[in-house]
């Protein structure tokens, strides 16, 4: 039961290299399932989202973030009555061009680019990796995705120019991504800012107090809790708040969106293309409430001391390795060595690390240089 606005998998634009009709599944189905067996979605396992193990093993990592994102928009997606097979690609897929070290990492990464007066970005390295490092079948090099999934891949958090890219002119730059896409970097934002106080507090870098006196909407329903559970153990009313937070944030997109849609009379596909504005979005209220976690958590997590030390042990690796292999191109593996001369020496060393997980990175380092740089201490 698709909404009309829903992007229909038979109005695809295909692949680049056109394939015959599978017996059973349709062509974003083939995709969900292309990104589940690529080789980049195993290694989000071993990739850090906002804490390395050095902390705890059952924090969220980028892999079993992924999976809560794709969980969330699955029941978004069904909700508004959009192709949820696409949203979900695009939710497994939305994190696959990350380096080691998550964010730190990312920035150490684009730092050490922008020596070379080049740059790195997550995005457009994601769209290398599934159009050209993966290589699995034997008819073409990359996962040879359909015309949607690249174009998510590229469009789902931020717009591009044509000017500054014209490479990517093909995705339609001056056009609005489909419903499907758009909602990929809201509900991004609804998985982090959830799970990321809850791993927050577990980890004690956060207190109760501490939450409930920096995100008002938390503390709205942690008293909620309180009065309806007063016997039930803290963290318990802490996860029922939580539980509540994540269903306001849900329903006020899926009843927000639907109302942009309606207002702005979009009945098509190329209505929500041709929109002035992307159309996924939370109402004033929530988006408000959303700004002030998302500062809490800079402010008290992501830049708090005890973070920081990993942050500053992450940049330093990824910079040294950077320059370990400027300085020595040689001890680069062949299926890279071989690459200079097509791409510049900097973006080949710049590709080789943003596709490994933190121990590999580690190890190199270790061989390189022959210290631990992470203790496996607290
Ligand atoms: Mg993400």
């Amino acid at each position: 039961m698709l909404a009309p606005y829903a992007l229909r998998t038979e109005d695809s634009r295909g692949r680049r290299h056109p394939e015959p009709a599978h017996a059973y599944r349709d062509a974003f189905q083939r995709d969900r399932d292309r990104v589940i067996h690529c080789r980049a979605f195993r290694r989000l396992e071993n990739k850090t989202q906002v804490f390395t193990r050095r902390l705890s093993d059952h924090f969220r990592n980028r892999l079993t973030h992924t999976i809560e994102v794709a969980q969330i928009s699955r029941t978004i997606a069904a909700e508004l009555g959009l192709n949820v097979d696409l949203v979900e690609t695009l939710a497994l897929v939305h994190d696959i061009g990350h380096p080691p070290f998550g964010h730190a990492g990312e920035k150490a990464l684009d730092a050490a680019m922008r020596t070379h007066g080049k740059s790195f970005d997550h995005n457009l390295h994601a769209l290398r990796i599934v159009e050209y490092f993966e290589q699995r079948y034997a008819a073409f090099r990359g996962l040879n995705l359909t015309f949607e999934v690249r174009e998510g891949i590229i469009k789902h958090s931020r717009d591009y120019s044509a000017q500054e890219y014209p490479h990517l002119t093909e995705y339609l730059l001056d056009q609005r991504p489909p419903l499907e896409a758009q909602l990929i970097d809201l509900t991004d934002e609804i998985a982090y800012n959830t799970a990321d106080l809850d791993d927050g507090l577990e980890s004690g870098i956060l207190t109760l107090k501490q939450v409930a006196d920096g995100v008002p909407v938390f503390a709205r329903f942690y008293r909620e809790a309180e009065k309806q559970y007063p016997q039930a153990i803290e963290k318990l009313k802490f996860n029922e708040a939580l539980k509540r937070m994540l269903d306001r944030l849900a329903g006020d997109l899926i009843a927000n969106t639907r109302a942009r849609v309606a207002d702005a009379g979009v009945k098509s596909v190329e209505d929500v293309r041709r929109a002035p504005a992307r159309l996924a979005a939370f109402s004033d209220a929530v988006e408000k409430e959303r700004r002030e976690c998302k500062q809490f958590l800079y402010d008290n997590l992501y830049y708090s001391p005890d973070l920081k030390r990993d942050k500053e042990q992450s940049e330093t690796i990824i910079r040294e390795m950077f320059d370990h292999w400027m300085a020595h191109p040689e001890k680069l593996p062949a299926s890279h060595r071989e690459l200079v001369g097509t791409s510049s020496l900097p973006r080949v060393v710049c590709d080789y690390i943003a596709g490994m997980t933190d121990t590999f990175i580690l190890e190199q380092h270790r061989q390189a240089f022959g210290k631990t740089a992470f203790s496996a201490e607290r």
